[in-house]
Parts: C-alpha cells; structure tokens; sequence
C-alpha cells in the first residue's frame, strides 16, 4: 500500500536530519588521529546497530593522523610525530595486524651521550660495524650494562621495577568485558587500575621513594622525558613511567608510517570521512546535536565524540561545556640534512658525537634530544632536534656545520603535565557528548588514546542503549598471554 505524497514529505521533514535507518541515528566524531580512528573502530566493532552512513569522522586537515604524521626530507619519510610503540600496547598491536600493516624496528644499539651543556657527561658505547660476530656483540653488550651499572648502580634496576608495576597494572585495560567495568571519569578508571596514585606525585617524588639516586633521575630518567614528553622529571609521575616504558627494549613502528593506523582504523570502521572539514560548533538541541563545520554545512547527531585536546582547539559549545585548564607543552621538531659541528660540543670530529644526544636539564641548552634518522655519508646526515621553543637560524648555524634542507614543525605536542593533574569529564554535558582526550592528562601516547577511545566507545553504546553483538568482540589479545614477557 503506498502512502499518499504529502503525508512522507511531512514524515520526512519530521526525521531528523541526518538519522540513518537504524534507529540510532548519526554519530559524530571530531578528529581523525589514533583517539578518533580508534573510537570508530571500536564503536562497529562493539555493537551490531552501525553501519557507515551512521559515523562520520570530520578531520579539518587534508590528511589523516593528527599527530601521527610523516615528514620528508631529500625524497625519505621519517616519523615527524609519534613514533615508537612498545611490545606491550596492545591495542595498537592488534590493529596492525588486523591492518596487515608491516612492523619495523631499529635496533636496540642505539649510541646514547648525555650531554650537559659542557661536555657528555655519560656515553653508552658505538655501536658495532654490521658483520660483527654473535660473541663480540654479546660481549658489547654486557660491557655496554656494566657502564651503566658503574655510573647508575642499583637505581637501574628500581627503575625497571618502577615501569614494570605501571605496565602490569596497565595491562588490566586488556581484560575481558566480565572483569573491566565501562567508566564515567578517567578518575575512575585510573583508580580501578591503580595508577591514579601516580597522577597525583611529581615523577621525581616518585622514583626518589622508589629509592633511584639523584644522579639517576638527573640524568638518566631527564633525558628520557626531554625526549618523550619535553619536559624534566617534574611531570606527574603515570606520564614519567609512560616515558620510561619508551626507553625499554623491543620498541617498534609502522612501516611506512604510523598514522596508517588511522586511515586503515576508519576504512575497516568504514566511516563517513570529512576532510578538511573542521567543526567550529556542537549545539544541544533537545534530542540530538547539531555539529556547524566550517563549510556551512551542518549535522544533526544523536551522539558526538570529541578526538581531539580541547585545549588548543576553538570549537563553540552550546549550551558552553566547563573543563579544568589545561596547558600545552609545544615541542618543536626540526629536520635537517647536513653535518653536525663537533666544535659546538667541544670535539674535533664528527663520528666522536653520539647517535642520539640526551639533555640534562640546564636552561642554556637549547634543544632536548637531536638524533640521527639516517646516515648518507659521514658528512651527509639526517637529524631531529627537538626542542621546547623554534631554534633561530643562527643557533642552527652554530650546531650545524652544513645544512642542506631544514624542516620546521610546530606541535601542539601533549599536556604540559603538573601533579596533581585535574581531569576533564569524559562525559562532556551529562548527555551524549563525550570526550577522549581528558585521558591525556594521565599520559599521552597512541596506546593511552585507544585505551580511552575504547572505554568511550563501550561508554556510548551503554548510554544509548545500542545493541551487543551475541558474542562481544575480544577487546585485544589476553594480557595473560603477555605474562612471559615481564
Ligand atoms: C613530537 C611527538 C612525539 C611523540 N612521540 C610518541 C611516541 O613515540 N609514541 C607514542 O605512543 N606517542 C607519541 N606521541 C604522542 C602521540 O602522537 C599522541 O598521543 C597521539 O597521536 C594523539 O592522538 P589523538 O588522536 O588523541 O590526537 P591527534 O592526533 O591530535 O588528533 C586530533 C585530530 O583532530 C583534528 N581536529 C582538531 N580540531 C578539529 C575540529 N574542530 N574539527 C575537525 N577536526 C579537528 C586534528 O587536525 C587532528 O587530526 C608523540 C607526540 C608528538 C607531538
């Protein structure tokens, strides 16, 4: 029987704008990185009631990824933002293999010096020419730990037992649905693991309680928060461990660039993809949101998952939502093609500087990290300098001897982390507005915005009542298959 015309333009006209046929309407996620990417993935994996017209990805920029990006430099791709993840994330993992995306590694021989202004105070031996036999390596090895026990001692170890207790207890975020409740606040969920204590600490108190000697801390444990987080061993203790836990061994990468992740996540969710369109507003209205892109155009959405750090981001929200202050520490990666000037660290040749140069925290040093991407020749090389603000042509010109190309970029990089660290709500209005990125105030890392992205997911469907699979899917590997690996 048809129904006459008039009446289904008025039914029509009465649906709201956007809803899709099966009853849960648009959902609506702002932000394509990892947070985003994996929220949408989660989300059709989780429940039975989506299909691609339903969830729409809106990212401003051309390309996928947000933080997750390459750079080029003489025609090669390097990781411009992040790069490493460790053995045991999980998630992260498990996507790259539903993704058939290739894993590469760099070698554990990394050739660290840690330098403080004047001189490197400690260096780890070079590495070993390729073709050295099994024993020699061996033995470079143990005589590469026994430096480091000789300057650092028992702290090395009070160290790893530090990242090991964090680790442990943040692969309980892996565990079945049965034992993992759905939580309303990262308070919540960091407390249900345990790490919440370790928000509320400086990473320095912490390990001095974990008993690690100043020298440790000083200089080890700073170095490798310059490099990960841009910061000394002032930030909040759960963001120092996530540092630490990224100098371990067994670190790896996307082949071809991690922000594959992203693009691969949103094909496999098959989201409605809209980009270079930026969200410059989220009204309530009633029943549903409606989402005003810079476009003009405008979405109705019966839930909105915001992907991004609100920190930094200009997006109107009506009825206005309230969210502690946040700052953004800015680190400023810089890419250059040419040779370092060993004058500028007091040597007279260039294969006597370290591979990767750590800082201490000495305000006259003006980068934290500078590490070699790739090797040309002896005197053609490409670095990453990273620093806290732009460095000037001049300073370039003093650390390096030749530069034939230099690449500058700008991050808005992750919180600027200060204990005790204040939460944002994941549930923005109360409603069906949610946001993933609160969880960074925790720790910022791929892994940390599938874990939040996952719990936002779960959070979603429980609130909009969507329905389960018959069999919910795995959420990632058992931890206790990773029981070995400690
Ligand atoms: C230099 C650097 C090094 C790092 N190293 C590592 C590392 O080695 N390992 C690791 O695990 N992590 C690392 N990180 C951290 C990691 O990259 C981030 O935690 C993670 O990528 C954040 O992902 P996200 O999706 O939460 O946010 P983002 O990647 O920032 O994604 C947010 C997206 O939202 C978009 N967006 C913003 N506003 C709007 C709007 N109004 N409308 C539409 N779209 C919008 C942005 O363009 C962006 O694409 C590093 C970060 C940096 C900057």
């Amino acid at each position: 029987m048809s129904m006459p015309m008039p009446i289904l333009l008025l039914l029509l006209l009465l649906l709201p704008q956007g809803q899709g046929h099966g009853g849960a309407g648009d959902i609506c996620i702002v932000g394509s990185g990892i947070s985003g990417s994996s929220t949408a993935f989660f989300l059709t994996n989780y429940t039975t009631a989506l299909s691609g017209a339903q969830l729409r990805v809106f990212e401003r920029r051309a390309k996928v990824g947000g933080r997750l990006a390459t750079v080029t430099v003489s025609g090669d791709h390097f990781e411009a933002g992040g790069s490493i993840i460790h053995p045991r994330n999980l998630h992260v993992r498990r996507f790259a293999d539903l993704l058939g995306l290739e894993a590469k590694t760099d070698g554990d021989d990394d050739w660290l010096g840690i330098w403080d202004g004047h001189r490197f105070v400690f260096q780890t031996l070079r590495p070993l020419p390729p073709g050295t036999s099994w024993l020699r390596r061996k033995l470079h090895t143990l005589v590469n730990s026994l430096r480091l026990f000789k300057r650092y001692g028992l702290s090395l170890l009070k160290m790893d037992r530090f990242v090991q207790e964090m680790l442990q207890r943040f692969m309980l975020y892996y565990n079945g649905f049965e034992s993992r409740p759905v939580f309303d606040t990262v308070e919540e969920m960091l407390k249900w693991s345990g790490l919440y204590g370790l928000t509320r600490r400086t990473l320095e108190a912490e390990l001095l309680d974990a008993g690690l000697n100043s020298q440790t801390i000083s200089e080890l444990v700073t170095v490798i928060t310059r490099i990960n987080y841009g910061q000394s061993v002032s930030i909040s203790g759960l963001a120092g461990a996530v540092s630490l836990a990224g100098s371990e061994s067994g670190l790896w990468a996307v082949k071809g660039g991690n922000w594959q992740l992203a693009a691969g996540l949103l094909e496999a969710a098959n989201a409605t993809l809209h980009l270079q369109e930026g969200i410059d507003s989220i009204e309530y209205a009633g029943d549903h949101y409606i989402l005003k892109s810079n476009k003009g155009l405008e979405y109705n959405c019966v839930a909105t998952v915001v992907a991004t750090p609100l920190d930094e981001v200009n997006i109107t929200f009506s009825p206005p939502i309230s969210i502690p202050a946040r700052k953004t520490q800015h680190t400023h990666a810089t890419f250059v093609r040419g040779i370092l000037n060993p004058k500028f660290f007091g040597l007279s040749s260039v294969s006597d500087i370290p591979k990767l140069i750590g800082t201490m925290e000495v305000p006259e040093i003006p980068f934290s990290s500078i590490s070699i991407l790739k090797k040309y020749s002896e005197q053609d090389m490409t670095y990453k300098v990273f620093s806290r603000v732009k460095l000037n042509e001049s300073l370039l010109d003093q650390i390096f001897s030749g530069r034939k190309e230099t690449i500058r970029i700008n991050w808005p990089a992750y919180p600027h982390y200060e204990a005790p660290e204040v939460f944002a709500p994941i549930i923005l209005d109360g409603k069906q507005l949610y946001y993933v990125n609160t969880f960074e105030s925790a720790a910022s890392a791929m892994e940390t915005g599938a874990v939040a992205a996952e719990n936002v997911a779960r959070l979603l469907i429980a609130r909009l009542r969507l329905p389960l699979p018959s069999r919910p899917a795995a959420p990632a590997p058992d931890h206790h298959d990773q029981r070995a690996d400690l």
